[in-house]
């Protein structure tokens, strides 16, 4: 039997519930519901879902403490979140992305578009199926491993951030705009805004950790991997502290 992918919708609107898991059916996915924390918590320690779907208003422990709760989680890190918000939270959206969602999707939003949404998340989770390593500067990413290292030391990244990280590096030394990051690492970017990318790159900056500057912002143009950083100069610091 094929497997159908396990979404946890974790979600305290008991109609909206229903209504998502209802079209998650017919969309060929297989849902689960918890209405709130302790329930999806309950469920991720019982089986691990293929992606996550979670409210941001929730009673109790919000969406966002629960996504950066379940990042840090070593059995549920590299589970894709998939966070829904509320129409006009802007700074709602930038947060989530921040405490580890993948993704947000605003409310209401269209069965369609939610099930786009989800494929383009378990898209970009899926594993490599071309093994290949790459080596730029003193960084080394083996995709069949999905392990990258630093000068010997190794390095941990969420999926998004393992993937954007892998296309800098196969095509290093090169300037990538949003837009064409979007293209090649989302792979759907219909519903994405470019500034997603920037919150991703500044996630894998912080991941990076010593190896951070080696991804550089080129104004008005994207991003560039490079395996010589530019040494800060003096004279570049803004005048007038
Ligand atoms: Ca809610």
């Amino acid at each position: 039997m094929k497997h159908l992918p396990r979404v946890l919708i974790v979600e305290d609107e008991p109609a909206i519930a229903e209504l998502i898991q209802v079209n998650l059916k017919h969309g060929g996915f297989s849902p689960v519901v918890a209405y709130d924390s302790v329930a999806a918590q309950r469920e991720l320690d019982a089986v691990l879902p293929d992606v996550i779907l979670l409210d941001w208003m929730l009673p109790g422990q919000s969406g966002l403490s629960l996504a950066r709760h379940w990042r840090k989680q070593p059995r549920t890190k590299s589970i894709p979140i998939l966070m829904l918000t509320a129409r006009g939270d802007e700074p709602d959206k930038v947060a989530g992305l921040d405490a580890g969602a993948d993704d947000y999707i605003t409310k209401p939003f269209s069965t369609q578009e939610l099930l786009a949404r989800i494929r383009a998340v378990l898209r970009r989770h899926a594993p490599e199926a071309v093994s290949d390593s790459v080596t730029v500067g003193g960084l080394t990413l083996d995709a069949a491993t999905h392990r990258i290292a630093h000068q010997g030391q190794e390095l941990r990244l969420g999926p998004t951030e393992f993937k954007l990280l892998h296309y800098l590096m196969k095509h290093a030394e090169r300037v990538h705009s949003r837009s064409t990051l979007l293209d090649k690492v989302w792979g759907d970017h219909v519903f994405i805004e470019e500034r997603t990318v920037d919150v991703h790159v500044k996630r894998l900056r912080e991941a990076l950790g010593a190896a951070g500057p080696m991804v550089e912002t080129v104004r008005g143009a994207g991003y560039r991997l490079t395996a010589v950083a530019a040494p800060k100069t003096a004279a570049a610091a803004p005048a007038g502290k």
